[in-house]
């Protein structure tokens, strides 16, 4: 892979694994923004500071010691240089995340790592698949292969439901969906870079197509 697939697109779409999948299959680095975004927020609440206060988060912000990896094979979070992979996807980081990810400060600051962490990998590795909801629109409107991943409310309420089961997390289907909607509404409706499909962005309806499929599928568009 030369240079950069975006893929956006709400939670719950298959996109962690199919962009995982599709850097492993290309050699290529994969970058989660959203992780970072987590991190960020992990630290707000540590720091006791209520993530509603967007002076004090961008505070907090400034000073993380944020770590993030670039290979697909693993996933590799530090705050302060503690692994926090786990404690990032809980129910307190994602009830509040999308408040902390709404303050510009905050997205300067991840942008302009993103960016950076971005060029490494194109420097050493040619290319790197990027996640998360502003990738194509904003991060990267460069990337050659722009990805919109969507699915429907069931659809992605019961992935959630099942990963977090896979992770060891208790949640039901309804609550699920419930969480869901409201992130995706607060994302896409937020001032800041708010989650939206670029204009030159594929867009793939991962409702009724395995992994496997959407994976050929994007596969065979890279190797056009
Ligand atoms: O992808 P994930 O569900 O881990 O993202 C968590 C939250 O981080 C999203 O709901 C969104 O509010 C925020 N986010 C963002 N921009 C990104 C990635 C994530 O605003 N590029």
């Amino acid at each position: 892979l030369r240079g950069v697939v975006a893929m956006d697109g709400p939670s719950g779409t298959g996109k962690s694994t199919v962009a995982r999948g599709l850097a492993r299959a290309l050699g290529a680095g994969y970058l989660d923004t959203g992780a970072m975004y987590r991190v960020v927020t992990l630290a707000v609440l540590r720091a006791g500071v209520d993530p509603a206060d967007s002076a004090a988060v961008l505070r907090v912000a400034e000073g993380v010691d944020l770590g993030i990896g670039t290979d697909p094979g693993g996933s590799a979070v530090l705050l302060g240089g503690e692994p926090v992979d786990a404690e990032i996807r809980g129910p307190e980081v994602t009830a509040a995340v999308s408040a902390v990810s709404a303050v510009a400060g905050v997205r300067d600051l991840l942008v302009s790592r993103q960016r950076r962490i971005i060029g490494e990998s194109r420097a050493t590795l040619g290319g790197i698949v990027v996640e998360g909801r502003d990738i194509g629109t904003v991060v990267a409107p460069e990337a050659p292969l722009k990805v919109y991943l969507t699915a429907s409310a069931d659809a992605r309420a019961a992935r959630r439901t099942a990963q977090d089961s896979a992770e060891g997390r208790v949640s039901t289907v309804d609550a699920t969906k419930a969480d869901v909607q409201r992130r995706d509404t607060f994302d896409s409706t937020r001032a800041v870079s708010p989650l939206r499909p670029a204009v030159d962005a594929v867009e793939v309806d991962t409702t009724d197509l395995g992994i496997d499929a959407v994976l050929a599928q994007l596969l065979e568009i890279v190797r056009e």
